[in-house]
């Protein structure tokens, strides 16, 4: 399966140095990605997380918590929006059958009302604790307002039995092939998950914000910016298991680094390695109009 690896609006946020590791001070505001995938498969197309979206591009304070954006001031470009992504890549927003999330913090929630059609997937977990709003914290992370999509929301308990190098995994999702695996990694928040996707003879798999530096996963000597331990323990649900998570994925490169390839959705560095281009660009056009099979025979 073809994936492409999209970046739905940067975040900025302060601290520069401190929470990337590359700007050049402190001073300055630093650069962090919201990593999302496009998967062609035989049935359509699928979205892995949507970032931010239209609504959160025109109208961010209705949509948005204020303290989050004066902390992270996403840097606001409709050309960086999944759906102008996917229209520049030569498919139409409606070929985007499926979403899957990795949680639903407003920003890998906010493109969702740009596919109003799609079926939505996440886990129940997750789903029941963003419509209780129990804490301030939810409150400001989880946005009723990028919920328009409601209806069409599918979720699912981790399935006993089956698992994927090890992980608990999600039985298979609801008009996906098996080659897109939902894996929950709990900790960020109580129903966060990954999403490993086949390409032939390897995995791809987007750990969501199951950590946020790269060097994270180094299994030898892990490290993180201060700024981003920081904001990884205020948005922390549950500290234990979001640690252990961290411990099972190093050992998972460790040991299948062959097979599998990970990343995050916020390190600008994993991004740059995995596309070769710079995260503050769009995806490149297509030299060739895309083909989605099942599409033949429909006016384009
Ligand atoms: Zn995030």
């Amino acid at each position: 399966m073809r994936v492409h690896h999209l970046n739905c609006i940067s975040t900025c946020p302060v601290g520069g140095k401190l929470m990337d590791g590359r700007t050049g001070s402190i001073i300055r505001r630093g650069h962090l990605t919201c990593h999302c995938l496009l998967v062609e498969t035989g049935a359509g197309l699928v979205l892995v997380d949507t970032g931010l979206g239209l609504r959160d591009v025109e109208d961010p304070r209705s949509r948005l918590s204020r303290m989050l954006l004066m902390m992270l001031k996403p840097d606001f470009r409709e050309e960086m929006t999944a759906i102008r992504q996917v229209q520049r890549l030569g498919f139409r927003p409606e070929d985007v059958r499926h979403i899957v999330l990795t949680h639903l913090d407003f920003d890998h929630a906010g493109g969702l009302d740009d596919f109003p059609w799609a079926s939505v997937h996440l886990l129940t977990r997750e789903r029941d604790s963003a419509l209780a709003q129990r804490t301030m914290l939810d409150r400001m992370r989880y946005r009723p307002q990028q919920w328009s999509t409601r209806p069409r929301w599918l979720a699912y308990e981790p399935f006993e039995g089956d698992t994927w190098f090890g992980f608990d995994r999600v039985r298979s999702l609801d008009g996906v092939k098996d080659d897109i695996v939902m894996i929950p990694l709990v900790g960020h928040t109580h129903g966060h998950a990954g999403v490993a996707v086949r390409r032939g003879d390897d995995w791809l798999l987007l750990a969501g914000d199951a950590y946020f530096y790269h060097a994270e996963m180094d299994p030898h000597r892990p490290h993180c910016t201060p700024g981003l331990r920081f904001y990884q323990w205020l948005m922390e649900k549950d500290r234990g298991s979001r640690l252990r998570n961290q411990a099972r994925l190093r050992q998972l490169r460790r040991h299948h680094s062959d097979v599998i390839q990970m990343c995050c959705a916020h390190d600008p560095v994993e991004f740059e390695r995995l596309t070769g281009r710079s995260a503050e660009v769009p995806v490149a056009a297509l030299a060739q109009r895309p083909f989605i099979p099942h599409l033949v025979g429909r006016s384009a």
